[in-house]
């Protein structure tokens, strides 16, 4: 058996950016669910985190070799409003491990007890936003969009109280990294121009190796994060807490907190039980996305000498998010009704959304039957489908093109919920079964691939505390 190779650069930046703090120790860990591909992809042996000791690592009960636990510092905007003082309240960082490929990721508990940013909290997390987390995200990566990833989840063998009584568990979290836009904010509104500039340069050499500077690393960024929001917005995803601080620079989607992705179409779509506005409405992300970036700029505009000069310079950076964030989520909707991208496309798939949207079909379901021989049954206005269909089948769809570019089972949010409460109740199959669907989502599966019926429907989602 081998022991994962850590080396922990993060712990060697400016101390202020983080505490260092051990997992609190759990009653009685038991194993729920442990990603095997994932451990040997990364360098963790999966026969040794089955092991009493590799349960030790997952529960926080030990500490593997050569890792050195921290709680990480942040700051940022949450709804809108600047939050000087965030942190890690219910996580650590074990540290970063390098993988066979290469890649160095960090390896971190959610659920792991206490830091000095819990404020009131406990710094536990129940089974319902841990099992959450785990079929999200290993969905996510399954439909090949940049996210954290889910190694395992443990029972801890104690109860945290919520609304009542309820399991305690721990995840423990995959990332390329876990620095946030919240984290240079913290710098900048310190005025720490040296802990800025560090973090700057470990932020270029663990993601964006050869780009110059802090302009370098914004318009990375920018590319990274229209990548993204442009794949959240062709599969449907609607991630519901888009604070600074839950905004990544490498441009993996994190904090699975009150997201949820779409039943019925509505471009207007809020599932979060805390976003009474809907700031972080569906239809929304790019918008926010960019708001995101430029408190990412502003934040960088600290390190430089003449303000006003870098204000112009990465302004023009931030200009290049819309065309960028179009581009790909204009190729990625063309290749789900089964063209190559361009005006006639991009028509199509307006009047397509449009008609969805006031009948509010079910988004996946809808691309899903266009794929094997149209959509009458799915949507409301029936005339002005068939006007459509005409149209559009004559522009000459590609079936093989739709076939891999529409999958058939998304995580669906009342399939969440009834999972979770009968891992509450003590039985995980259908957990597993859901897991084995959204893993594999472009294969037929009648139970996960089925949209909500009108009694069914869950259309809200709470924050993962
Ligand atoms: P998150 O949803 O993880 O982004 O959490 C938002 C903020 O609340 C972060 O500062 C967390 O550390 C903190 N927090 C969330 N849940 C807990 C908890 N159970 N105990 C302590 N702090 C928490
Ligand atoms: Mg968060």
């Amino acid at each position: 058996m081998t022991y994962p190779r850590f080396d922990n650069s993060y712990a060697r930046l400016p101390g202020h950016l983080f505490a260092r703090v051990l997992p609190e120790p759990v009653a009685a860990p038991r194993l729920v669910v442990l990603n095997v591909d994932l451990a040997r992809a990364i360098g963790c042996d999966p026969g040794m985190l089955g092991t009493q000791e590799g349960l030790g690592w997952l529960s926080g009960n030990a500490v593997p070799p050569g890792a050195e636990p921290l709680a990480a510092a942040y700051a940022g905007h949450q709804f809108g409003v600047w939050s000087p003082q965030l942190g890690d309240g219910r996580a650590v960082l074990l540290g970063e491990i390098l993988g066979p490929d290469g890649a160095r990721r960090d390896l971190g508990l959610k659920g792991s007890g206490r830091t000095p940013w819990s404020r009131g909290g406990d710094g536990r997390a129940w089974i319902g936003p841990v099992l959450r987390e785990y079929l999200l995200s290993e969905a996510m990566h399954a439909l090949g969009v940049p996210t954290t990833r889910a190694l395992a989840v443990v029972l801890t063998g104690e109860e945290v109280m919520r609304d009542g009584p309820r399991p305690g568990a721990i995840l423990t979290r995959v990332a390329a990294s876990h620095i946030r836009i919240g984290t240079f904010q913290y710098l900048a509104a310190r005025r720490d121009r040296e802990g800025l500039a560090a973090l700057v340069r470990h932020a270029i050499d663990r993601h964006w190796p050869g780009v110059a500077g802090a302009e370098g690393l914004l318009r990375a960024v920018v590319a990274a994060q229209a990548r993204l929001v442009a794949q959240w917005m062709a599969v449907g995803f609607v991630h519901g807490v888009m604070n600074t601080d839950n905004m990544t620079v490498s441009g993996e989607t994190i904090d699975y907190g009150p997201c949820a992705f779409l039943d019925g179409y509505d471009p207007g779509a809020v599932f979060s039980s805390i976003d009474r506005h809907g700031r972080y409405a569906w239809g929304n992300q790019p918008a926010i996305a960019l708001w995101n970036l430029a408190q990412f700029a502003s934040a960088l505009i600290v390190l430089e000498e003449d303000a006003e000069e870098a204000v112009a310079r990465m302004g023009a950076v931030l200009r290049g998010f819309g065309p960028l964030f179009e581009a790909e989520r204009d190729a990625r909707l063309a290749a789900r009704i089964g063209l190559p991208p361009g005006d006639e496309a991009r028509a199509l798939v307006e009047e397509l959304l449009a008609l969805m949207a006031a009948g509010g079909s079910d988004f996946t379901a809808t691309f899903t039957a266009l794929g094997e021989g149209g959509a009458r049954d799915r949507i409301a206005d029936r005339a002005g489908h068939d006007a459509w269909e005409a149209r559009w089948r004559r522009a000459g769809p590609d079936a093989a093109l739709m076939a891999r570019s529409n999958p058939r089972v998304i995580p669906r949010n009342h399939l969440i919920e009834a999972a979770i409460s009968r891992a509450v109740a003590g039985d995980f199959a259908p957990f597993h079964a859901m897991l084995a669907a959204v893993t594999r989502p472009f294969s037929p599966d009648p139970l996960h691939e089925r949209p909500p019926g009108p009694g069914e429907r869950v259309t809200q989602t709470f924050c993962g505390t």
